[in-house]
């Protein structure tokens, strides 16, 4: 794999920048992505990156934006209790250890961005002791396992008094990904839900599976890390349930119940193995919601990395007919790209293989009748961010727009020339999608001109939004 790029400089929605500029009163010194959101949805905790603009450190990983939250905080500061805690420091053993340890994580999670950040200690730039109750409340939403942020917010919340009840999380595993989703319930039905955290990381945990049947034990490791990692995020932001969903290479792997065990311990919860079907219905959930039912029949495709589905459905959110088939972005560039960047020969083999998947899902399922073809989940968001030419990842610009087969053409083929470095490169480009999203395109591709779809609505929600809908009872 590639070396990440920071990914705070990757995804900024442009509202997002305005409210933070707002909250603050001034320009914001570092790029930065929303890690937590209030009841009403403005930002509550941003992550920035190591150097400011100037290219002076910001030790400061996790801020604190919401102005009550920070007001709430600065009154309990005033009344004398950063020095009260650190006393406590020096008494009480396990507690010391445990913001130590809150330190060094945080340390460790900013050198991902910066190996030499990791030098700035931890939670607000210290190594020992306890300096900013603001930002270990901060930490502690970015899913810090931090007892002082946990202290605070005993004490502080809720932040907002029309803050409601109900906010429950979605984890989607995947073969390539793992996501997170915390919902708090809207305020009256039919209403969007508010989003409260929305994040994804790159674990790779069906590395290999596609040839061994199992998962990859450092894979398994990293992956039971960022699951732990959301689930005292979402818990954090009040989520009542977290809910962990698993599809294609978790259903294949021989060892799938290491991870099961897991998400027992992190999430309090059974794993649910997503059957095809039910990963079918819940796309189409997640990508038709809240759609002009006249403009149906639908038809979702979602490429994953180890599975595609295709599903359709006369009206927005009930799937009548579907198909999950073993071509996945990850699966197939195990198979068939030898090279980097990619021959004639690997594309060409590619090609074959989906053009004998896509016969397989022409005999079962009436994509070519969808009026509306809606293109969901990493590879054709990504394809469109590159199409419009976005100097960074912005939802709000790709979320339900129209991305034609030209275009998706000429990124294909664009992609499909760069070496894998230089794809990773690329500014809207999640780590660790640079060297499958050639396959993914290909895939895509293939799909528009099969049946003879002249553009794919793009969407940004899919299995993951199915999830917390099904939660909410939407
Ligand atoms: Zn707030």
């Amino acid at each position: 794999m590639t070396e990440p790029m920071p990914t705070a400089q990757r995804e900024l929605r442009a509202a997002d920048l305005a409210a933070v500029r707002a909250q603050l009163g001034r320009e914001p010194t570092t790029p930065f992505t929303v890690v937590a959101r209030c009841t009403g949805g403005h930002p509550l905790v941003i992550r920035n990156v190591p150097l400011d603009a100037a290219g002076d450190p910001f030790p400061t990983t996790y801020w604190l934006t919401c102005p009550d939250a920070v007001k709430a905080i600065s009154r309990i500061e005033s009344e004398g209790w950063i020095a009260s805690l650190n006393e406590r420091m020096t008494d009480d053993e396990a507690f010391r250890a445990s913001v130590e340890a809150a330190h060094d994580v945080y340390a460790a999670d900013r050198a991902t961005d910066l190996a030499a950040a990791h030098a700035w200690g931890g939670v607000a730039g210290t190594r020992i002791g306890i300096k900013c109750l603001h930002a270990h409340y901060a930490y502690r939403l970015a899913g810090g396992d931090d007892p002082v942020g946990a202290w605070v917010a005993e004490r502080i919340e809720p932040v907002h008094a029309d803050q409601r009840r109900g906010r429950v999380a979605a984890i989607d595993q995947g073969t390539n990904s793992i996501r997170l989703l915390v919902v708090e319930p809207a305020a009256e039905p039919g209403a969007p839900a508010t989003e409260l955290a929305r994040d994804m990381l790159i674990t790779r945990l069906g590395l290999g599976v596609d040839r061994s049947g199992r998962f990859d034990h450092d894979a398994l490791v990293r992956t039971v890390e960022a699951l732990g990692t959301f689930c005292r995020r979402a818990r954090a932001l009040g989520a009542e349930r977290i809910r962990v969903g698993a599809t294609s290479a978790v259903r294949d792997a021989e060892n799938r119940d290491e991870y099961a065990a897991a998400v027992r311990t992190l999430a309090g919860s059974e794993l649910e193995v997503i059957t095809g079907e039910q990963e079918a219905g819940l796309s189409f959930l997640g990508g038709t919601h809240g759609l002009d039912p006249g403009r149906g029949p639908f038809a979702v495709q979602d490429i994953g990395g180890g599975s595609t589905e295709f599903v359709v459905g006369a009206a927005p959110g009930i799937a009548e007919h579907a198909i999950s088939t073993r071509m996945g972005s990850v699966r197939m560039t195990e198979r068939h790209v030898r090279h980097d960047p990619p021959t004639a020969e690997d594309l060409a083999s590619l090609e074959v293989d989906v053009a004998s998947v896509l016969d397989e899902v022409d005999a079962s399922v009436a994509v070519r009748d969808a009026r509306t073809f809606v293109a969901v989940a990493g590879t054709a968001t990504t394809l469109q961010a590159i199409a419009l030419d976005l100097s960074r990842y912005d939802p709000d610009r790709i979320h339900r727009t129209w991305l034609t087969r030209g275009d998706a053409e000429r990124v294909r083929d664009a992609l499909a020339a760069m070496t894998d470095v230089e794809r990773a490169a690329l500014p809207v480009m999640a780590p660790g999608r640079g060297d499958v999203i050639v396959a993914g395109a290909v895939i895509l591709v293939a799909t528009m001109r099969r049946f003879g779809l002249d553009r794919a609505l793009v969407s940004e929600s899919d299995i993951l939004d199915g999830l917390a809908l099904e939660m909410l009872g939407g």
